[in-house]
């Protein structure tokens, strides 16, 4: 099946802008690096899950859905893209949060993400640390069921088949702009979390016959499970596209080594990247994801990975919000 013949509800800013981080490459002295503005998705401060939503929520609305209800940590991007999406779509929305990581700041638990999910007018469910998130949700979907409600549940992250295709989309459009800039990308690089971005961007090169290779920087700091996640994800994907084609073995690159201790703890390379950015291009990266992803890719210019006359895209999945969970350690120099 193409694409095209899935529901789909426009929800992102598209396409989104493919820009050259031109002071950064001649800082780190390796190859092109251009930046894909995925942060730029236009949806309550932007971010990689729009892209997601908008098969999710097509989907939601074809099965007459009248409730969504979505998990994620207490600073989930995923989370206040979903409420936003709800709100635009009219249904109600439920999210059942929980910390997903001990971070002793005082705006950790009101500002940045969550604030925003207040906001944007969902229901929030605050569990305690350490609540299995899937099995509180699926309670919760028996309750509203119960009441009558018409829920559609959306798995963290977004990350199934139906939102992976949001990041098939991608691969194509990020094809399509490379084609008319006369560029040629060699390496995709972004941060890998729940696994459907990677899944649909493998995905979507496979299919399109991209030699562009996906560089998943992990950010969980369990590089094993993540593997397993992007790999089922993508096989979903390929299957969901009525393809028979089997994933390339080849294709699945996991970068580990700079989640740092655990999933939402900083990490001085983090910091530091986050400020390059910042300092050379202007750009607003996140302490989560996009933060560690960048210190993931000047570590590996550094170790020299890349041929100078290469093109890299970095992947900007958004996050920003989450910057100001963070306040006290941005402010430390
Ligand atoms: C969710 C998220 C990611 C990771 O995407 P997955 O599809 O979960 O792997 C990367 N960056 C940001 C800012 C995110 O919110």
């Amino acid at each position: 099946m193409e694409l095209s013949e899935f529901p789909r509800q426009s929800i992102a800013h598209l396409p989104t802008p493919l820009e050259p981080m031109a002071r950064l490459a001649v800082h780190l002295g390796g190859p092109r690096i251009l930046v894909k503005r995925d942060d730029c998705t236009g949806l309550a401060l932007g971010g990689n899950k729009t892209r997601k939503l908008e098969f999710l929520i097509a989907e939601a609305l074809a099965q007459g859905a009248d409730t969504l209800l979505t998990t994620g940590g207490v600073q989930s991007n995923h989370v206040r893209q979903t409420a936003a999406a709800a709100a635009r779509a009219g249904l109600s929305c439920h999210l059942v949060l929980a910390p997903a990581v001990t971070w002793n700041d005082p705006a950790y638990d009101v500002s940045g993400n969550v604030l925003l999910d207040h906001l944007l007018g969902a229901q929030v469910h605050l569990l305690p640390p350490g609540t299995d998130r899937d099995k509180a949700m699926g309670r919760l979907a028996r309750v509203l069921n119960s009441q009558g409600k018409a829920v559609y549940v959306i798995p963290s992250g977004g990350s199934n088949a139906v939102g992976a295709l949001g990041y098939v989309a991608c691969a194509m459009e990020l094809a399509d702009q490379a084609a008319e800039l006369g560029e040629k990308v060699d390496y995709l690089v972004h941060a890998s979390g729940s696994g459907g971005t990677q899944a649909g961007l493998v995905a979507g090169m496979q299919l399109s016959g991209s030699s562009t290779q996906v560089l998943g920087i992990d950010i969980t700091a369990n590089a094993a499970d993540l593997k397993k996640k992007v790999r089922s994800i993508t096989q979903a994907t390929l299957h969901h596209l009525g393809g028979d084609e089997a994933l390339d073995r080849n294709a699945l690159q996991i970068i580990e080594g700079y989640a740092g201790e655990a999933y939402g703890l900083p990490t001085e390379q983090m910091r530091a990247a986050v400020r390059l950015a910042a300092r050379m291009d202007g750009l607003i990266l996140d302490p989560v994801y996009t933060g560690k992803a960048m210190a993931g890719l000047i570590d590996l210019i550094s170790q020299g990975r890349f041929d100078k006359d290469q093109t890299v895209v970095f992947l900007h999945t958004g996050g920003m919000p989450g910057l100001f969970a963070y306040t006290e350690y941005f402010q430390q120099d």
